[in-house]
């Protein structure tokens, strides 16, 4: 469907192909994109080019960063030997804004998720295991979601780690059930993490 001319159509097709974006928010963002002056579009699009070119995966946490390692890893005052599990970078973003979590953490880009053909090989969970090969981890805790995929996740990990003699603990369960840990407020976080369990 082609009413708009090729360049525009492609500027939708494109915006639509990104997630939470369907075809009506992409014509709307599509055409305010158009009508914003040059200055905005050129900056909006080197700011895409340059986070693109210059982010990275944290060497050691996995973390999305500039600079490897990322500044939680590199900061000495953080507890390397506690490691926290999460699904995305802004789950780690939700903790650190707690101020209660001194360890240092593990994003594993996603969780497994037979249903989505989400394996075990498509997370960052090779690293995680060659991480605790190579140093001496006193805990880990698990925070992945507290849903469907995010506790098949926790359960696979526990029995890969636990018979290497670490704990495992499970973040406690005062988030809702199918809640993204993103949008779960500080205090409840909080509470979580301080009621985990040994798994
Ligand atoms: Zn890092």
């Amino acid at each position: 469907m082609n009413y708009y001319g090729n360049p525009i159509t492609r500027l939708i097709e494109e915006l639509s192909s990104l997630p939470g974006i369907g075809g009506k928010s992409a014509q709307r963002l599509a055409f305010h994109i158009i009508n914003m002056p040059i200055e905005r579009v050129e900056s909006l699009s080197a700011a895409i080019k340059e986070a693109k070119e210059n982010v990275k995966y944290c060497s050691v946490c996995q973390n999305l960063t500039d600079e490897d390692p990322c500044p939680v890893c590199s900061n000495s005052s953080r507890d390397n030997r506690v490691i926290m599990v999460v699904e995305d970078p802004r789950d780690m973003a939700a903790y650190e804004k707690t101020r209660e979590f001194h360890g240092v953490y593990h994003v594993l880009h996603g969780a497994i998720s037979p249903m989505l053909g989400i394996g075990p090989q498509d997370i960052k969970l090779k690293e995680l295991l060659a991480r605790i090969g190579e140093n001496e981890v006193d805990e880990l805790i698990l925070a992945t979601n507290p849903n469907v995929e995010g506790e098949a996740t926790a359960m696979y990990i526990s029995r890969l780690v636990k018979p290497l003699g670490v704990k495992v603990t499970r973040i406690a369960n005062g988030v809702p059930v199918g809640g993204d840990l993103e949008y779960i407020d500080e205090v409840t976080l909080s509470r979580a993490l301080e009621g985990r369990r040994e798994m």
